[in-house]
């Protein structure tokens, strides 16, 4: 998982989730709102391609699964279950884009909550995965830093799924592979050559390989989490470098 950014939608778009959001409020019970919500989701597909359009100029890559950056997209998932929170049913805030296994293997209607009723699932649109998980990078396994990244690890399956964790293995030798191929370009004056390695490796699927690396480079204890790769290491805080792979700010 990686930090992604929420789109904005249309006015229509926004009228239209918020008149069927009325509708479910309007609902005598929950019950009758659970239902409502339901019924409403799987028959008014008018608004649907405005959001899944949405979702996916928001998604890593080519419309990767915002959970594990892996398969395609496919599904509009509801972070906090509709059977939970009807009234979330039609939040735009409350969908995300996820592919088929993820969604209906994995994630399914799951969705912890601390003892203190806080829920423990991280949205990447809302705040960064970074704080909670911790990708070891020759291993491709996820390391939690917090409760909520241990949840995200087991809802997701994220260490489990063993085509993400060979995936993740093989994304890493592709992206070192990446970083010293757009050296070898700038040093020959390569610029357009340059350019295409960077956009390339930002469409990979399991891109959260690559903003680990970043990510990790400039951490205290980086030369012990990248021990053996001195050279990759070097790279990475290379500011030419940085300045080509990492958006501004
Ligand atoms: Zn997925």
């Amino acid at each position: 998982m990686i930090r992604l950014p929420r789109a904005a939608l249309s006015p229509v778009t926004v009228a239209k989730l918020g008149d069927y959001t009325e509708e479910i409020r309007q609902q005598a019970t929950e019950q009758a709102r659970k239902a409502k919500a339901k019924d409403l989701w799987a028959n008014r597909r008018q608004v649907r391609p405005a959001l899944a359009t949405a979702l996916a100029q928001m998604a890593p890559g080519h419309e990767r699964c915002m959970y594990c950056g892996d398969g395609q997209g496919t599904d509009i998932d509801h972070f906090e279950p509709k059977s939970r929170t009807p009234l979330r049913t039609f939040d735009w805030l409350n969908h995300l884009l996820a592919c088929s296994y993820c969604n209906s293997n994995q994630k399914r209607n799951q969705f912890p909550t601390s003892l203190e009723g806080t829920h423990l699932l991280v949205d990447p649109t809302a705040e960064d995965p970074l704080d909670h998980l911790r990708l070891v990078l020759p291993l491709g396994t996820y390391r939690p830093l917090t409760d909520r990244g241990r949840a995200c690890i087991e809802v997701f399956g994220l260490n489990t799924r063993a085509v993400l964790v060979k995936g993740r293995r093989d994304a890493y030798a592709t992206a070192r592979h990446s970083i010293e191929l757009w050296r070898i370009a700038m040093d020959k004056g390569q610029r357009t050559k340059a350019t295409e390695i960077v956009r390339v490796a930002w469409n990979r699927p399991l891109v959260d390989v690559l903003v680990a690396m970043f990510h990790q480079s400039g951490h205290p204890s980086a030369d012990a989490l990248f021990v053996g790769e001195a050279e990759v290491l070097t790279l990475l805080r290379d500011p030419e470098l940085r300045t080509a792979f990492l958006p501004p700010g």
